[in-house]
């Protein structure tokens, strides 16, 4: 039946990244590959080989595709480690071992290899040596490609859309967000506005809907949609008349951005004189374009994590150098403000579960810091990193999920021993070098005077502030409307934190989803802050009001919000003040 014949159905999600796609659906299904068990008869045991031969060999096609595309798409440094995959398909040991695995006890090919490859990949995690455990980490991803296509299943990655797709998926994993630019348009049965796939989408400009329950089993790869992403709509099978009508409002909205983009080039100062610091969040090194492209005044948040999430191993000493010497250089001038890795919570290191052991509430968990001061090994090699980057350019260094002054002391302490091993291997780095917390656990806002003695400056992580202050789990849709930054707990809090730093003359900058809300930000900047930080999409919407506003009403607007005790009444005042300010005619 042709695709016009379908009714049309809308359903209601949340509105999670801004923009409008029409495209066909890719339905993506993650699942683990689950292995069979079986005798194979003696008959057809050469057969047997021969498959496993095959499997092999379009492995070794999709890993040599693959490292192609890094190559031509992002670098030859990072396609190495498609070498490293390539060479364990040659490992004649496994390969050798699966082999006789199988002449032993006569079990199909996908039990034998995978016997084998686990057996390897605990050996090399044992290993008291970064380059030999990295290599159970590439085993590991060679090994799940291998049995994917033994088992003779489609690859079901978002790394091989072919076209731009609508993808509608239960979820979308951290390290699956690293390949949303190939889509159209993000759809997912859970998640919320700060969840991490949709912070890159919005980064990316990929429209979102979120929290569009059970949507992956009503729908079917191919058919055709449409997201609404300012509404949180999406629409099945539009008719005709609908994508007439989106096609009017897609113009509207072409015209308005193309208008909020002519002030990209001007300074972000308010009517009464006041400039606002505007700074942009970056996840990746590639987006240093957009921080020039947007003339943001620098990076407010480095997240490098993601450094560590599209890699089936930790990244070395070198490569993260590499990465933020990159960054750093191209910027200079511009502050950089690089954290210190984020796993955990909501960006587990895939394939790792001995280093991220499943937790029943990972939000509360093994997160950030704590996981760095366990694991003093391998945040030590990222902090030499950043600190040799330090000596190309102006970087700062900032911690995540600091909870309290003898925690920060920790950090520091490691920090320190850094700075020794550098100095012995006569290796250059800022010995001044500004080392700043991120304030987003209540405990630190409550103790930020204490943190404002220790820190050069201070960095509101509003996106987990916000979930910890109100008991919000900041991905579950079922609870999203509860998730309200104009919540005067939050407000009074952020009051706390600015006042406290400030008596200290410790800036302080905001570093969540909400400072890349025109609607929020007024409120933001009435509260004191110093510098605002988003995605580089966000500036030109945000300094656009800048420019529209004074600082006096954005003060006074915070004065009066510090008086009301309804969050949707605090909401409809920013509401309104950034409406009577922007018009989107
Ligand atoms: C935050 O919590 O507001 C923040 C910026 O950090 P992340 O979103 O990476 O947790
Ligand atoms: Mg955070």
């Amino acid at each position: 039946m042709a695709a016009e014949e379908k009714k049309e159905i809308i359903v209601q999600g949340i509105s999670a990244s801004p923009g409008i796609a029409h495209a066909q659906i890719f339905l993506y299904i993650q699942s683990d590959v689950e292995v069979p068990s079986y005798l194979v008869d003696a008959e057809k045991r050469g057969e047997e080989v021969a498959r496993f031969d095959r499997a092999l060999l379009a492995t070794r096609h999709q890993i040599s595709k693959i490292k192609q595309e890094v190559e031509k798409n992002i670098g030859p440094e990072e396609a190495l480690i498609f070498d490293a995959h390539l060479m364990v398909l040659e490992d004649q040991a496994l390969i050798g071992e699966t082999l006789r695995e199988f002449e032993s006890t006569g079990r199909n090919m996908e039990t034998c290899f995978n016997k084998v490859s686990a057996r390897y990949i605990k050996a090399f995690s044992e290993i008291d040596d970064e380059y030999l455990r990295e290599r159970g980490g590439d085993i590991r991803d060679v090994a799940q490609r291998l049995l994917q296509n033994l088992l003779g299943q489609a690859e079901n990655a978002l790394s091989h859309l072919a076209a731009q797709r609508i993808v509608v998926a239960n979820d979308i994993s951290p390290s699956d967000s690293a390949n949303i630019d190939r889509s159209a348009a993000l759809v997912t049965d859970s998640g919320s506005k700060t969840s991490h796939a949709v912070i890159v989408a919005r980064s990316l400009k990929v429209p979102a809907v979120v929290g569009v329950r059970d949507l992956t089993k009503r729908v079917q790869s191919g058919d055709w949609a449409l997201v609404d992403g300012y509404d949180g709509v999406v629409i099945l099978n539009p008719s005709e008349t609908t994508l007439f009508r989106y096609g009017k409002i897609q113009e509207q909205k072409k015209s308005f951005e193309t208008r909020l983009f002519e002030a990209n080039d001007q300074p972000a100062i308010t009517l009464d004189g006041v400039p606002v610091t505007l700074l942009a969040n970056i996840e990746k090194v590639e987006e240093v374009k957009l921080v020039q492209d947007y003339r943001a005044e620098g990076v407010g948040l480095y997240r490098t994590e993601y450094l560590y999430l599209n890699s089936a191993r930790m990244p070395t000493e070198d490569e993260q150098f590499l990465a933020y010497k990159t960054v750093a250089e191209s910027l200079a001038p511009r502050p950089v403000i690089i954290r210190t890795l984020d796993l955990g919570g909501d960006k587990p290191m895939a394939g790792n579960p001995d280093l991220f052991p499943k937790e029943s509430n990972p939000f509360m968990g093994f997160r950030a810091i704590r996981f760095c001061l366990e694991h003093q090994d391998i945040f030590k090699v990222q902090l030499r990193a950043i600190l040799r980057a330090s000596a190309h350019g102006k970087v700062r260094l900032m911690y995540p999920m600091i909870s309290g002054a003898e925690e920060l002391a920790r950090a520091n302490a490691v920090l320190r021993t850094c700075m020794a091993e550098l100095k012995e291997r006569g290796q250059a780095f800022d010995e001044k070098l500004a080392v700043g917390a991120m304030i987003e656990i209540p405990s630190a806002a409550t103790t930020a005077d204490l943190l404002a003695k220790e820190c050069a400056f201070f960095s509101i992580g509003t996106n987990d502030l916000i979930q910890y202050l109100l008991a919000i789990d900041r991905v579950n849709d079922r609870i999203a409307h509860l998730y309200e930054p104009t919540h005067p707990a939050v407000i009074r809090t952020l009051k706390h934190i600015v006042d406290e730093a400030h008596k200290q003359q410790v800036p302080v900058s905001v570093c969540g989803e909400m400072a890349g809300d025109p609607v929020f930000a007024p409120l933001l900047l009435g509260l004191g802050v110093d510098g605002l930080s988003m995605a580089p999409a966000w500036l030109p919407s945000v300094k656009y009001l800048v420019r529209a506003m004074t600082m006096a009403d954005a003060r006074a607007l915070t004065a009066e919000a510090l008086t009301l005790s309804s969050p949707k009444e605090i909401y409809a005042r920013c509401d309104a003040f950034y409406r009577a300010r922007v018009k989107m005619e």
